[in-house]
C-alpha cells in the first residue's frame, strides 16, 4: 500500500517536455497581424482552439466596461511607402511592425517633411524596426529602421495604408476546466502584439501547453483537481478590463492567478508580486527557489501588464506576474529583434515547468490534523522507516520530512506551510503526507487555508 502511494507521488511529478510543440505554435502565430481587435486576433484564437477547447467572445464596439468603452475594430490589408516612380521601400507584407497599430487609412503623396511626423525609428538601434501603436488617438504612421529612413532623401513619396476602423467587436478567448470546488486558478496572457515573440507569444505558448496538459490529465485520470483552471487570452488592458467587467460577480472564485509574459528568453526569472499580499507570491518564490533557477522577486507597481487590472481598487485579485526579461529593460523589447531567434524552446519548457508546479501546489495544498495528536506516533511499528528508506533514491520524502508532517499537522498548517518550515520542496512534503494518510496517522481538515 505504502509503495503504491509513493509511486503515485512520483507519477504526479509530471513530464517536463511539452507535447503541444510550443515552438511550432510560435512559428504559426508569429506572422499574424494582431492588434487590440480584428481578424489577426481571431485567427490567433482559432489556431489556439486547434489545441485546447476555447470559448471565443465577441464584445461589440461601444460596450461600456468600467471607465472604458470597447473601441472600434481595426483591420489591415496592407501598407506601403513607395518612391514616386513606384519602387516599394517599406512594405507591411515584409514585417507587420512597419505600420503603427490602429493607423487610419491613408492614400496619397506626401513630402518627406510631412512624412517625418509619421515616421518612427530608433536612432540608437538603426537597423531595427520599433513597435508602436496609436490605439486611442486617430493617427497613422510607419515604423522603420533608422538607417532606411536616412537613406530616403527624395522630396516626395507615395503612401498607402489600407485599413478599416469601424464598429465591430473586441475578441478574446477563454479556456476553463472546472475543478471539484467552485474556486479556480487564473492564468492570463495578452494577445494584442503582432510579430513579437517574447512579449506576447511566449506567454501564449506556455498557457496553451499548460491548458492542453490539464485536459489530457483530466481525460486520463479521475477528475480530482480541486481548483478549476481558467486561462484568458485577452488584448492587454482593454481585454482584461472587459473580462473583469463582464464577470464581476464571479471574481471571488479566483484563489490564485498569474499573468504570463516574456517567458521565452534565456534570462533569469522575474516574479512581480500581487497588489495585496497573497499566497501565490510565496508559492511562485518557493518553486523558483527549489528548482534552483535564477530569479528575482519585484514588488507590485501599477505599470506593466494586466496584473495592474486584476490588482486594482475594488478588484484586488491575487494575481502576480511571471516574466523572464522585464518589459522596457531589454534591447529587443518592442522591436523587430523580439523575434523567433530571441526565444528558445528550453526556456519555454523551463517556464512551463515553473507554471505547472505553481498550479499543482495551488491545487494540492491541504491542511491535515493528526488522528491521535498526542505525542509522536511510533513509526517503526507501522513500517514507515522501511518504506521511506526504500524511496529515498527516487527523491521521495525523508524520515525528517515525515516527522515535520506529523508534528505540524495540527489543523492549522498546510502542506505548503510545512514544506516552507522544513525547507523542502512542496512535492516531498506532499509525498510525506500521502504516507501518513495511508498509515491512518492524519486526516484532511480542509483544502489549503489560503
Ligand atoms: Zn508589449
Amino acid at each position: 500500500m505504502i509503495n503504491g502511494t509513493i509511486s503515485a507521488a512520483v507519477q504526479l511529478a509530471e513530464p517536463i517536455s511539452s507535447p503541444v510543440g510550443m515552438m511550432d505554435l510560435l512559428h504559426t502565430l508569429f506572422p499574424l497581424p494582431r492588434s487590440l481587435t480584428g481578424d489577426g486576433v481571431r485567427e490567433t484564437l482559432s489556431i489556439i482552439k486547434d489545441h485546447i477547447p476555447l470559448t471565443i467572445h465577441e464584445i461589440p464596439t461601444g460596450t461600456k466596461v468600467f471607465d472604458w468603452e470597447v473601441p472600434q475594430e481595426w483591420n489591415i490589408r496592407g501598407a506601403t511607402i513607395k518612391t514616386m516612380d513606384g519602387k516599394t521601400l517599406v512594405d507591411f507584407g515584409d514585417n507587420n511592425l512597419h505600420v503603427v497599430g490602429y493607423s487610419i487609412p491613408v492614400n496619397g503623396t506626401f513630402s518627406r517633411e510631412e512624412l517625418t511626423r509619421h515616421i518612427h525609428t530608433l536612432e540608437d538601434q538603426p537597423d531595427v524596426i520599433p513597435y508602436r501603436t496609436s490605439y486611442y488617438a486617430s493617427n497613422w504612421g510607419f515604423c522603420l529602421p533608422h538607417s532606411l529612413w536616412m537613406s530616403m532623401q527624395d522630396d516626395y513619396y507615395r503612401v498607402e495604408i489600407d485599413t478599416t476602423l469601424a464598429d465591430g467587436s473586441l475578441t478574446y478567448g477563454e479556456f476553463f476546466l472546472p475543478g471539484q470546488t467552485a474556486e479556480e486558478v487564473l492564468i492570463s496572457v495578452h494577445i494584442c502584439h503582432p510579430s513579437l515573440a517574447n512579449d506576447n507569444l511566449s506567454g501564449i505558448a506556455v498557457a496553451v501547453a499548460l491548458a492542453a496538459e490539464r485536459v489530457r490529465q483530466r481525460e486520463s485520470t479521475a477528475n480530482n483537481a480541486q481548483l478549476g483552471l481558467r486561462v484568458l487570452f485577452v488584448p492587454a488592458t482593454i481585454g482584461s478590463i472587459t473580462w473583469l467587467a463582464q464577470n464581476e460577480p464571479k471574481l471571488g472564485r479566483v484563489r490564485h492567478g498569474l499573468v504570463l509574459t516574456c517567458v521565452g528568453d534565456a534570462g533569469p526569472f522575474h516574479y512581480k508580486k500581487c497588489r495585496s499580499e497573497a499566497a501565490i507570491d510565496q508559492i511562485v518564490t518557493h518553486v523558483l527557489e527549489h528548482a534552483n533557477l535564477k530569479y528575482e522577486v519585484v514588488d507590485f507597481s501599477p505599470y506593466g501588464y494586466d496584473e495592474r487590472q486584476y490588482g486594482s481598487p475594488a478588484i484586488d485579485m491575487p494575481v502576480g506576474c511571471l516574466m523572464r526579461a522585464v518589459h522596457g529593460t531589454f534591447p529587443e523589447y518592442h522591436t523587430s529583434l523580439d523575434n523567433l531567434d530571441f526565444i528558445n524552446e528550453a526556456a519555454l519548457i523551463a517556464s512551463l515547468g515553473v507554471v505547472r508546479e505553481v498550479v499543482s501546489i495551488c491545487d494540492r495544498d491541504r491542511v491535515y490534523e493528526r488522528i491521535d495528536g498526542r505525542g509522536e506516533p511510533q513509526l517503526g511499528r507501522r513500517g514507515l522507516y522501511r518504506a521511506i528508506a526504500g524511496q529515498r533514491d527516487a527523491g521521495g520524502p525523508s524520515q525528517m520530512d515525515l516527522l515535520w508532517v506529523l508534528n505540524l499537522s495540527d489543523g492549522s498548517h498546510s502542506i505548503f506551510d510545512i514544506a516552507e518550515r522544513a525547507g523542502i520542496p512542496f512535492l516531498r512534503a506532499w509525498a510525506a503526507t500521502q504516507i501518513c494518510l495511508q498509515a491512518d496517522l492524519i486526516k484532511e481538515v480542509s483544502h489549503a487555508r489560503r
